[in-house]
């Protein structure tokens, strides 16, 4: 029998390797060694130049998933930082890095809570597997999308799949999210004719149609929320003209904004409403419009059912409370595992990620864990 791994010196030694997205840091070449220790069986699922994980143990069915992800954000500005952000310094109960919340701990703590259960208790029927990606805080297009390629042709279809990220604002065990929001990016650009400010009839100013437009869909409603998501929001984030002198009617100005949607949209719908709205605002203005925009990702639920009822169990169980089912917050790798299987997000305190001196409590490392554990063992016992 190999030796249990402990999730905080695990956590620790991941925080060593410096995984910035796309370098692989040495974190996937860690995991894979001690994995095959532990019985699973390991393929790397490389794609285009990032490194991915799919780790299996047993060969029956049910088959309950894991994931995560085990690069990390840059470190940002160096000297703000009181800790190695790469050390993974241990100090006032808490553990320091980049990735220690998100998510090194929360891999950690799986793949320990994997090695326990199938030394300790392993089940007579089922398997377990991991898919741990390179490439969650990139561009995400060869992490999780390869494994899950990879997946499909192999056959690997997890009944559930319950993944890592943190999500607990501010105290263990305080909320899991079963939907995300989706997330759609706009850049419109107005062009008109520009020309001198003594002479407005010789020119066509884009700046009054933008703001036109800016306004009618700072003032769109796009829904009231629903059972399991708040309404929608539309974010203005940028104006820029870019022009300096005080004496001349700009030729273009350009605007940007985000929709964050729940799932009474689809992403191309909400483009398709944002081009009427342009068009509109062409025929008053006689301003044209560019718009470009990016769909990152679709709103997703997974119903409160069988998994988020047995990770419920678990966390009451460790910590007393019975987390909130939430679909607040960013994006995760969970909008494209929701196409292959069930998927809730259940992990530790987020407040630090993507932060300087990020960090976390080791209490909480070893009780996540055990919830982890629980969950395979209410999992597997049927
Ligand atoms: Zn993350």
């Amino acid at each position: 029998m190999a030796d249990l791994p402990d999730p905080v010196a695990l956590t620790r030694s991941l925080i060593r390797c410096p995984s910035v997205t796309p370098a692989e840091g040495g974190a996937i070449t860690l995991l894979e060694a001690l994995l095959t220790e532990i019985g699973f069986v390991c393929t790397r699922v490389d794609r285009g130049g990032i490194a991915n994980l799919y780790a299996r143990w047993g060969t029956s069915a049910p088959l309950f998933a894991f994931a995560g992800h085990t690069d990390v954000v840059p470190v940002g500005n160096l000297d703000a930082w009181s800790v190695d952000p790469f050390g993974g310094e241990e100090r006032d109960g808490k553990i320091w890095g980049r990735g220690a919340a998100d998510m090194k701990s929360g891999v950690a703590s799986f793949v320990a809570a994997c090695a326990r259960f199938v030394q300790e208790t392993p089940p007579e029927q089922g398997s377990i597997c991991l898919i741990i990606t390179g490439d969650e805080e990139g561009d995400a297009r060869d992490g999780t999308l390869a494994l899950l390629d990879w997946m499909r042709a192999k056959g690997e279809m997890p009944e559930f799949c319950l993944v890592g990220e943190p999500t607990c604002p501010e105290t263990f065990g305080q909320m899991m999210k079963i939907g995300r929001r989706g997330s759609v990016n706009f850049t419109l650009t107005a062009r008109g004719l520009g020309g001198h400010v003594a002479y407005p009839d010789r020119a066509l100013n884009p700046l009054p149609a933008l703001l036109k437009l800016l306004l009618r869909l700072e003032s769109w409603e796009l829904d009231r929320g629903n059972a399991h998501f708040d309404p929608s929001s539309l974010v203005l984030t940028s104006v820029d003209v870019g022009n300096a002198p005080t004496n001349v009617i700009p030729g273009a100005a350009q605007a940007k904004f985000n929709i964050r949607f729940n799932s009474e949209h689809r992403g191309e719908a909400l483009v398709a409403h944002v081009a009427s709205m342009i068009a509109e605002t062409e025929a008053e203005t006689g301003v044209k419009f560019e718009m470009e925009s990016k769909i990152s990702g679709e709103a997703f639920l997974t119903a409160p059912g069988r998994l988020s009822d047995l990770i419920g169990a678990s966390v009451k169980a460790q910590s007393g409370l019975s987390p909130e089912l939430s679909t607040s917050g960013g994006t995760s790798d969970a909008r494209f595992i929701k196409d292959l299987c069930p998927v809730v997000e259940f992990g530790l305190v987020g407040k630090t990620m993507h932060q300087v001196d990020e960090h976390v409590a080791l209490d909480d490392i070893l009780a996540l864990t055990e919830v982890y554990q629980d969950v395979l063992r209410r999992f597997f016992a049927r």
